[in-house]
């Protein structure tokens, strides 16, 4: 259904680098995408003014399959174009030196509000947008500034009456260096560097994600001047916005005039990790949500209705789950016994082979088939340790064939099927590294039962006992040298047999009435408050405030240097409607 949103008098702008809609369209890497996919989901189900705009990646994201050597490898098939329309509007963003003319494709089929997304036209000019998060630093800044300042073009060139612009993450910062732009070149009212930075503020908001300070990215001043001249600013002034090297959370929180953390602790590890910026924008948190239509089974929601036996309901998509994981890798896995899940992005905080390092208190559970582990994940293509840890769980499924099971290439229908099949969802990153978090919320709102540390939203969640349980205590302060890491590993692992072996297993075998009690209770507490129709009418409510502090819009006086608008068919019907 195509949403309308030219009927509403202002628009917030939703901008990221990837967006997770469906595994038929891999325009997504993993978190960030699904959260920007069930935002837009979310936004278009409850008919909020809201567009989003994104790149068109050309192979996507890698498809990661495991070699005879039990290594991974990457695939990069093409990205089928036939899940977008062609407005017919072009756009044209000077990079590196060259004028990069871009179609606007629409994608609104997903139920999502419209998402546009830029592709430039030429194919030698495709180098951009080829594959997500590939190439160098000199491919990724090239990236955002076709996001960034592309997007705000395309919305201009659509016509559309943006009011908020919202930056999911860093990448998306150059956008508010267009606007700066816009304001110092107005041919009717041009203002200083100081005025438009304060008017660029009034209009922007900005979300982190990322509380390890390396995990943010910066980039030489020098670089963004050499490839992004349309940014039409001195390296003194980019240095005032986000620093040497330029720092692209440091420059999201000062064009912003409200920034928020993505779950409630994080916001507390990212209050601390910016004090120092200043002129930052102040740090809420609204804590994440995934969206019910597309994560969460209809049976469970009939059973929850009293339409349907809670525990028939979760055996079903358990066989689905046990029948596919036989289909894909030919191991039989028990419907009968207790199945842990866990998929995750191969990152070394996220510790995937934490319930594995001591073979003595697990090996017999595994060799009896009495614990049944289901792991997916994915490591980013140039990263050899994540890699390790892919390979490692690789060889563990060999090791204990039939009770640990690996899936490869996680994507939106792995992480569809696991978190509706599993009996427990397993996380245990090292506490507080993981921003939120969303699988768990999946996992919860099917009745699959959380054992999670408390990092990310289950700290937020987490009834010990009741809907869940929590794999040790509080916040013990994250360790910073590798012996303090180890004694955090240590910690946590034998924590997490403690709780497997006193209260997980012996539920699970021993008191079904229980378990079906925590499943409503998980089920009820993921429905009520980590569902994105929370989550993005707080983004409203919070962070864009369109009534309480509304700004006039941008104007557009200065036209971009090559700015072109052609009606196609579609780009008629976009002005005309
Ligand atoms: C939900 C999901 C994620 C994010 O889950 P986390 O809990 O944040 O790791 C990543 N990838 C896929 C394919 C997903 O479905």
């Amino acid at each position: 259904m195509s949403q309308r949103p030219h009927q509403h008098e202002h628009l917030a702008a939703y901008f990221c680098m990837e967006f997770a809609l469906h595994e038929e369209f891999p325009i997504y890497s993993g978190g960030l995408g699904v959260l920007a996919g069930d935002a837009i989901k979310s936004a278009g189900d409850l008919k909020l003014p809201l567009v989003a705009v994104g790149l068109f990646w050309n192979e996507g994201y890698t498809t990661q399959r495991i070699d005879a050597d039990g290594r991974p490898y990457d695939e990069y098939p093409p990205c089928p174009a036939e899940h977008t329309r062609d407005t017919g509007v072009r756009i044209s963003v000077e990079v590196a030196g060259e004028e990069v003319r871009c179609r606007v494709l629409l994608v609104d089929k997903y139920g999502n509000a419209p998402l546009y997304l830029l592709d430039p036209e030429a194919p030698a000019q495709r180098w951009i947008t080829r594959r997500l998060y590939g190439g160098g630093a000199r491919d990724r800044v090239a990236q955002e500034i076709l996001l960034g300042v592309g997007g705000v073009r395309a919305l201009r060139a659509l016509g559309l009456p943006v009011t908020v612009y919202h930056f999911n993450e860093g990448h998306a910062v150059f956008a508010g260096l267009e606007l700066m732009r816009e304001h110092m070149q107005s041919a009717s009212a041009p203002l200083d560097f100081e005025a438009a930075l304060e008017a660029t503020r009034a209009v922007c908001v900005f979300t982190t994600h990322t509380p390890v300070p390396a995990g943010n990215e910066t980039h030489p001043g020098e670089l963004l001047l050499e490839l992004g001249a349309n940014l039409h600013l001195t390296a003194a002034e980019l240095e005032t916005l986000g620093g040497e090297p330029f720092g692209m959370t440091v420059a999201g929180l000062r064009l912003s005039r409200r920034a928020n953390a993505v779950a409630a602790l994080h916001g507390d590890t990212s209050r601390g990790m910016w004090k120092a910026v200043t002129g930052a924008a102040p740090i809420t948190s609204i804590t994440n949500g995934v969206h019910p239509g597309t994560w969460q089974d209809e049976r469970i929601r009939g059973a929850m209705r009293g339409e349907d036996s809670m525990w028939d309901a979760h055996h079903a998509l358990k066989r689905a789950l046990v029948h596919e994981v036989w289909r894909r890798t030919g191991t039989r896995l028990d419907s009968g016994k207790l199945l842990i899940g866990f998929a995750r992005r191969a990152a070394a905080y996220k510790r995937a082979d934490l319930i594995l390092r001591n073979s003595a208190r697990i090996e017999q559970r595994l060799l009896s088939g009495d614990v049944q582990l289901l792991f997916s994940g994915k490591a980013h293509p140039k990263d050899d340790a994540g890699k390790e840890i892919v390979a490692n769980l690789v060889a563990m499924a060999r090791r204990y064939p039939g009770s640990v099971v690996f899936l490869e290439n996680y994507d939106m229908s792995i992480g569809r099927l696991l978190t509706r099949g599993c009996d427990v969802w397993l996380n245990n990153p090292r506490r507080p590294l993981e921003a939120s978090g969303t699988s768990g919320m999946k996992a919860a709102m099917n009745g699959v039962l959380n054992l999670s540390v408390l990092d990310g939203w289950w700290p937020e969640g987490c009834a010990h006992g009741v809907n869940g349980w929590q794999i040790g205590g509080g916040y013990e302060p994250e360790g910073q040298t590798p012996a303090e890491h180890e004694a955090q590993d240590q910690h946590d692992m034998q924590a997490l047999y403690d709780v497997l072996d006193r209260e997980v297993v012996p539920t699970f075998y021993a008191d079904r009435a229980r378990w079906i009690a925590m499943m409503r209770a998980s089920v009820e507490m993921a429905e009520v408050r980590f569902s994105s129709h929370r989550m993005v009418q707080q983004y409203f409510t919070e962070l864009y405030r369109m009534d309480a502090e509304l700004r006039p819009t941008v104007s557009v006086d200065a036209p971009a240097p090559g700015m072109v608008v052609r009606g196609g068919a579609e780009g008629e019907e976009t002005r005309a409607l």
